[in-house]
């Protein structure tokens, strides 16, 4: 059994419960960063990890990382993350399972989509539990799909960095998947360029047909554009990446972006606005909690639309402090988490 209370990556966790084993066809990792302000919520991703720990330390990046991007978001919730890095059954039967896993955690955690999961997923995830969100409801009920609501949380602060409009600016999105597409789709309805790069053939012709550019997987970051929006997987802004980045603003929906935590104070030095991965990327997660709230539709897209203004007033604070972007995210949801402790 590996102690994650002394791993690199802990960062006070509450729990982590390893789920799943042989008997049961799958093997997974649900991580519980923080309750302090809610349940805790976050997707499970679904990822070919080269080893349990690569999974183990996936799973307490991604659960921190929820505790932040919930709080920051003011909702009602906590952070926490599931991974499953082995599937050797029938998958609806792994999934039923896993259903049967967070149940046991009698709502300490509640589940939705992430990489790699689908809304069929969750389904059977829900034949075992009620802690389960992003499965499409009634008409006028909050629920679905979190990835448009993400991709919406990522336009509009898009539109905020280049100063209201996108018309005729080129934007240069990693990754055309579930957020990555609707993202390109509502660039394109208004007028940006698009330049695009994709490891899935499929998804990368589905984004050309919106009449985007195709850039190499390996140069995307570099392509010349006013900005850069990774939506693929974590840690795409480091050592190597950050010298040859092309645009002057990053800002995108992958989760972690940042390699290190240098990583943020190299955009500054390089005159470039990070704009906080987990600030904007919460239009899905502001779904999934409206729709675990049982909340109306309509309350969503407001929500989602207010991430604009918050982060301009993350990269304020920013400014007037001395910190990186990222830094002066993470000090306001600091002082969130301990007023809630208190
Ligand atoms: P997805 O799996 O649907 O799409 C990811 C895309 O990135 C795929 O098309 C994949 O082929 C591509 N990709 C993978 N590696 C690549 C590489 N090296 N270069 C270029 N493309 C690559 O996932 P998604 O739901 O669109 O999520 C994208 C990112 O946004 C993830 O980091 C996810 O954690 C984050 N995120 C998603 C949501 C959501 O609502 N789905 C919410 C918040 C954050």
């Amino acid at each position: 059994m590996i102690n994650w209370k002394s791993h690199p990556s802990f960062d006070g966790h509450e729990d982590v419960v390893f789920v799943g084993g042989e008997a049961q066809g799958f093997a997974g990792i649900v991580a519980i960063h923080s309750t302090a302000i809610g349940p805790a919520a976050g997707g499970c991703r679904i990822w070919d990890y080269d080893s349990a720990d690569d999974a183990l330390t996936d799973a307490l990046r991604l659960s921190r990382g929820m505790t932040y991007k919930n709080a920051m978001a003011d909702l009602p919730l906590g952070g926490g993350k599931a991974v499953i890095y082995r599937i050797n059954t029938d998958r609806v039967d792994a999934f039923q399972k896993f259903g049967d896993a967070v149940e046991k955690l009698n709502g300490r955690y509640i589940t939705a989509e992430d990489v790699g999961a689908s809304v069929a997923d969750m389904r059977a995830i829900a034949r075992s539990t009620s802690y389960v969100a992003g499965i499409p409801k009634e008409a006028g009920q909050a629920g679905g799909d979190p990835s448009p609501m993400t991709a919406l949380g990522v336009f509009v602060s898009i539109k905020a960095l280049l100063g209201g409009s996108v018309q005729g600016r080129t934007v240069a999105v990693q990754g055309v998947g579930a957020v990555g597409y609707n993202l390109c789709k509502l660039l394109a309805d208004e007028g940006a360029k698009l330049i695009i790069a994709d490891v899935n053939q499929t998804n990368l012709h589905r984004a050309q047909a919106l009449g985007a550019e195709i850039a190499p997987v390996d140069q995307i970051h570099a392509a010349g554009a006013d900005l850069y929006s990774p939506c693929a997987l974590g840690a795409g802004l480091n050592t190597r990446t950050i010298p040859e980045l092309g645009a002057k603003f990053v800002c995108g929906a992958a989760n972690n972006q940042l390699e290190t935590e240098d990583d943020g104070a190299r955009l500054v030095e390089r005159g470039i606005t990070y704009a906080p991965d987990y600030v904007v990327n919460a239009g899905g997660i502001i779904n999934v909690s409206a729709e675990y709230l049982g909340e109306a539709a309509d309350v969503v897209e407001g929500r989602v639309r207010a991430i604009a203004p918050r982060l301009l007033l993350v990269l304020e604070s920013a400014k007037s402090k001395g910190l990186t972007p990222h830094q002066a995210a993470d000090a306001i949801v600091r002082e969130r988490l301990a007023a809630a402790r208190k």
